[in-house]
């Protein structure tokens, strides 16, 4: 994101006075109930507590030839994934399309970048590395077995592999659709038809995925890059990863009749281009200490005018913010808040956050709109408790998810001009996905639901706004 000039002097002292006071003042308070409102637990990173799974590609994919090494590991679990993905195919297509389904037979090649050996359709080893794709012409599909797949299997687990391969197959049967589209409405049918399948290798097939891995899978899908012929500088290829999650969902949750009705502007496609060369410059990241002394001063100002929509009544400022250092934890109701890298603490009514190691990550890995997103979710809790929200935790917790989505809402509409400083960058969606999807600890699914359920609550924030929140279920 980034910061107008009219305001740019939103100083360090936001961070750095409240945090005396609030010292001074938690040493007062007694309270018998400890009530932190976790986020992201002790040891939440990108492949930490939510590990990926790695082993649970099921046998399969006996009588799929691949051009390439067939042993290798990885093109084991493509084999059972492309197995899997002609029978469900040979049991779909006639029910959307009529007719029956054409399966592929142009071949399956696992490439290796770095012999100079090419698919067909590939003009040059660039085109193959990093990237994996569907050619009509010759109904084949390719990956860079060397690069890109390892790397996403590493970081996000076997069952990303699957739901890559699932992606490309909704490029071979909009082929066979004779589907025409714009490129990026191509993409997010594509990645319709992705969730549609991996509804049903949740539920059956040769994959057994739990919710988790589907979290991991999600997070490395983001990474996919565009087909070859997309400029990977074109500023909508980046932003993009917040329509194409959301089309995953929508196959998903209503299966793949629902990715047939796409056309051009169908569904909607959020695009945001950069506000200004500075921005661009430094990639659409505001620096660590412009986010988390600038951020907090926003969301009040957002609930400041959300509140009193939302209720007829003021809103009362959050008492304070609390960046702490995980040596010297702050506590919380008289209770040590060990077991939390941020929290909103009910009792005492604070938003804390470590300051030194977990927050600085998810902003190295995860970019500044991460961080912002998982601020923005504290205020949303906080919000809820001056809204006497007494829903369990896992539905507060996505409720708070969902106004985040509405924050950022706000600051991609610019509808407060007067009042905030900020702009959304390309990228910024993606990356409150990610840390949704991602920065999480071990049991933060049980408490918090899973990363999918917080992703389609952050959209629900982002596409209908603040008023959906309170509903949110
Ligand atoms: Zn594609």
């Amino acid at each position: 994101m980034t910061t107008n000039t009219r305001r740019s002097s939103l100083g360090t002292s936001y961070v750095g006075t409240t945090r005396a006071s609030t010292l001074r003042a938690a040493a007062l308070v007694i309270a018998a109930v400890v009530s932190v409102s976790g986020c992201a637990g002790k040891d939440a990173s990108p492949s930490g507590g939510s590990a990926p799974t790695e082993g649970l590609a099921a046998a399969g994919g006996e009588g799929v030839d691949i051009e390439g090494d067939a042993a290798n590991p990885i093109n084991k679990i493509v084999a059972s994934a492309i197995a899997d993905l002609q029978s469900y195919w040979a049991d779909e297509f006639p029910t959307l399309y009529g007719g029956t389904y054409q399966p592929v037979t142009g071949g399956f090649f696992a490439v290796t970048p770095s012999s100079g050996d090419l698919p067909p359709c590939a003009a040059s080893a660039d085109e193959i590395a990093g990237n994996a794709f569907y050619c009509p012409s010759k109904d084949v599909v390719a990956w860079d077995v060397e690069g890109l797949l390892p790397d996403l299997r590493q970081r996000f687990g076997d069952f990303v592999i699957p739901v890559v391969l699932a992606h490309e197959w909704g490029h071979a049967i909009q082929a066979r659709a004779k589907f025409e589209g714009r490129t990026v409405t191509r993409e997010i049918q594509a990645d319709c038809f992705a969730g549609a399948w991996a509804a049903h290798a949740q539920s059956g097939g040769d994959f057994k995925a739990s919710p988790n891995d589907l979290d991991n899978a999600l997070a490395g899908f983001l990474f996919l890059r565009d087909e070859p012929g997309t400029q990977a500088s074109d500023p909508s290829a980046h932003g993009s990863g917040f329509d194409r999650v959301g089309s995953f969902q929508d196959g998903f949750d209503n299966g793949a009749k629902s990715c047939t009705g796409y056309k051009d502007g169908t569904p909607p496609v959020v695009e945001v281009p950069f506000g200004n060369a500075a921005d661009e410059k430094r990639g659409g990241d505001a620096p660590y200490a412009q986010i988390v002394n600038g951020v907090p001063y926003d969301l009040e100002d957002y609930w400041s005018k959300l509140f009193p929509e939302l209720t007829g009544k003021p809103w009362t400022p959050v008492k304070a913010i609390e960046p702490f250092d995980p040596k010297r934890a702050p506590k919380c109701g008289g209770s040590p808040t060990d077991d939390y890298v941020l929290f909103y603490c009910v009792p005492e009514d604070y938003i804390g956050w470590d300051n030194v190691d977990a927050m600085p990550d998810f902003y190295r890995k995860g970019g500044d709109f991460a961080v912002a997103a998982l601020i923005a979710t504290q205020y949303g809790l906080a919000g809820l408790s001056r809204l006497g929200d007494t829903s369990d935790p896992k539905i507060s917790s996505l409720r708070a998810d969902c106004f985040a989505g509405g924050w950022t809402a706000s600051v991609l509409l610019g509808n407060r001009s007067k009042t905030s400083s900020f702009q959304i960058s390309p990228g910024d969606l993606d990356e409150a996905i990610s840390a949704l999807l991602i920065f999480r600890g071990a049991d933060d699914a049980a408490r918090q639901g899973s990363g999918f359920t917080r992703v389609e609550a952050f959209r629900d924030g982002v596409v209908n706004g603040a008023n959906a929140c309170v509903a949110e279920q």
